[in-house]
Parts: C-alpha cells; structure tokens; sequence
C-alpha cells in the first residue's frame, strides 16, 4: 500500500537543500524538474536572495562542466542531487566489499 506524501514533505526537502544544489536543479537540471517543483525552487532562491544574475551565472559556469548520459541527459552526482562533473568506472561491491561488476558513477564537483 503506498504511503501518502505529505503536502509539505516536497517544500521542507527543497528548503534543506543546498543553494548550489537549488542552482544545479533551476539550470543544468531544469528539463528533469516538474513545473512545482520549479517554483518551489525559485521561491527559496528569492528567499536566500539569489536571484536571476546569480542564475545566469550559475547556468554560465556549470553548463560545460556537466557530464551527460548517452541520451543527452545531465547525470546527477551518486551521492546528492547536485548536477555530476565528473564520470568513473567503479566497482560495484557487495556489502561494501566483494567486487561484483564495474558500472559508471558520476560525481558533482563536492563529492568527486
Ligand atoms: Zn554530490
């Protein structure tokens, strides 16, 4: 049976967000973003008193340092929800531990 979602679980994730991470979602991230969550990322920004000059600085930094899927797609980091700038081959272990196969991760700028 589904849990139902909390009308304000989507706002509170989005206020503990980091700002580079709402900058990453509003800019290289936007095509993977309803058009709610958008707003709810442009009302915080505004609220942290960013607003369209760091946007546009933002998107003009990140834009050629993000790493796309196949499809075109940014990835997005392995272990946040920040845009990836880097892309390796790792091994996928078990427990942590036993090596099983190696598969593509991708990392943003903090966590590469
Ligand atoms: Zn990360």
């Amino acid at each position: 049976m589904p849990v139902p979602i909390r009308p304000d679980s989507r706002l509170s994730r989005i206020r503990a967000m980091s700002t580079p991470e709402l900058l990453d979602r509003v800019t290289v991230l936007r095509d993977q973003m309803d058009d709610e969550a958008l707003e709810l990322l442009h009302a915080e920004l505004a609220s942290r008193g960013i607003g369209q000059d760091e946007i546009g600085a933002h998107l003009r930094e990140m834009r050629f340092k993000i790493v796309q899927h196949p499809d075109g797609m940014p990835a997005v980091c392995h272990k946040c929800g920040r845009a990836a700038v880097v892309s390796r081959l790792e091994w996928h272990r078990m427990w942590g531990m036993i090596p099983l196969f190696k598969r593509q991760r991708y990392w943003c700028e903090e966590h590469s």
